[in-house]
C-alpha cells in the first residue's frame, strides 16, 4: 500500500527531537521526502542517513537563513512548523526579552517560513502547511504560560488568517493544538522546576486521562493534517489534549 505522503516532499522545523522528530520519521515511513531541520545541528545529526530524509540546520528566527532554504528547495507539499520554545511564568515574571523570544521562535518562525515557501507552492498549484499551536493558547489559560500562551494563540490567528487568504489556490492551513507531551523539553521544564517526582504528577495531573501524551501520538495528528485525508479541513485547530481543554 502507498505511504500517505508519497510523492509529497516535507519540510518540518524543530525536526531534531520530541513531536518534529517523531514526524520526521512518520513522515518518512508513509513515503514522504523529508527536509528535517533544527538549530540544534548536532541532536538533528542523528537523523542523517536515514531513508528519504535529508537534514538541514536552519535557525527559524534567521530570515536569511529562511529564505536561502526555501530558493534551494523550491515547491515543498508540506510544511510542518514545529520549532518551539516556552518561558514558564507568569506576566510578572516574564521580561521583555522572553516575550519578545516566545514570540519570535513560536510566532515570526512560522510566519517568516510560511512567507518564503507560499510562493513556490502556489506557483505548484498547492500544498499544506501544519503550524504547531498548542491547547495553551485562545484554547485554555493555563498557569505561569504567559508568553507562551499569548504566542500560541498568535499562531492559531495566522493559520486562520493564511488559510482563508489561499483557501481559494490549492492552499491549506490547519493548526495543531497537544496537551502536554513528553518530550526532551518537557523534561527540561521539569528539571528547570526542581525535578522532584511531585513536579512530572503536577503536568500528569493536567490531563485528565492520567497521563501524558506521547510525541509519537502527536505526529500522527500532524501526518494527518500533512496528507490528502485532510483534504476538506482547512483554518481548523485540530485538538489533541487528553482532555487537557475539556
Ligand atoms: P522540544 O521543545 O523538545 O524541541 C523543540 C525543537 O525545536 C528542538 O529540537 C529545538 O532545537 C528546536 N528549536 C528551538 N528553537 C529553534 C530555532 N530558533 N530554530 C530551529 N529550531 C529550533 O519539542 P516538543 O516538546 O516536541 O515541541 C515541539 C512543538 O510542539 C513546539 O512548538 C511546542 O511548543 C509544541 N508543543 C509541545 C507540547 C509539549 O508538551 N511538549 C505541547 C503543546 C505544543
Amino acid at each position: 500500500m502507498a505511504g500517505r505522503l508519497q510523492g509529497k516532499r516535507a519540510l518540518i522545523t524543530g525536526a531534531a527531537q520530541g513531536i518534529g522528530r517523531a514526524a520526521a520519521e512518520l513522515f518518512a515511513a508513509e513515503g514522504a521526502k523529508v527536509v528535517a531541520t533544527d538549530v540544534n545541528a548536532g541532536k538533528l545529526q542523528e537523523l542523517a542517513g536515514r531513508a528519504r530524509i535529508e537534514t538541514a540546520e536552519l535557525d527559524v528566527t534567521d530570515e536569511v537563513a529562511v529564505t536561502t532554504l526555501a530558493e534551494g528547495l523550491g515547491a515543498m507539499e508540506v510544511i510542518f512548523n514545529c520549532a518551539g520554545y516556552v518561558h514558564q511564568g507568569t506576566i510578572l515574571e516574564c521580561p521583555e526579552e522572553e516575550w519578545r523570544r516566545s514570540f519570535e521562535v513560536n510566532v515570526r518562525s512560522a510566519y517568516l517560513v510560511s512567507q518564503a515557501f507560499l510562493p513556490a507552492m502556489l506557483k505548484a498549484g498547492g500544498g499544506t502547511i501544519v503550524n504547531m499551536a498548542s491547547a495553551v493558547s485562545s484554547i485554555k489559560g493555563v498557569p505561569n504560560r504567559c508568553a507562551y500562551g499569548a504566542s500560541k494563540a498568535a499562531v492559531i490567528g495566522l493559520t486562520k488568517s493564511i488559510a482563508a487568504d489561499y483557501v481559494g489556490q490549492g492552499i491549506r492551513c490547519n493548526a495543531l493544538c497537544p496537551g502536554t507531551v513528553e518530550t526532551p523539553s518537557l523534561g527540561e521544564r521539569i528539571a528547570a522546576l526542581g525535578d522532584g517526582p511531585e513536579i512530572k504528577e503536577a503536568f500528569v495531573a493536567r490531563q485528565p486521562m492520567g497521563r501524558l501524551g506521547q510525541a509519537e501520538e502527536i505526529a500522527k495528528a500532524a501526518l494527518y493534517l500533512a496528507s490528502d485525508e485532510s483534504a476538506f479541513m482547512t483554518g481548523t485547530v485540530l485538538v489533541i489534549d487528553g482532555g487537557m481543554s475539556l
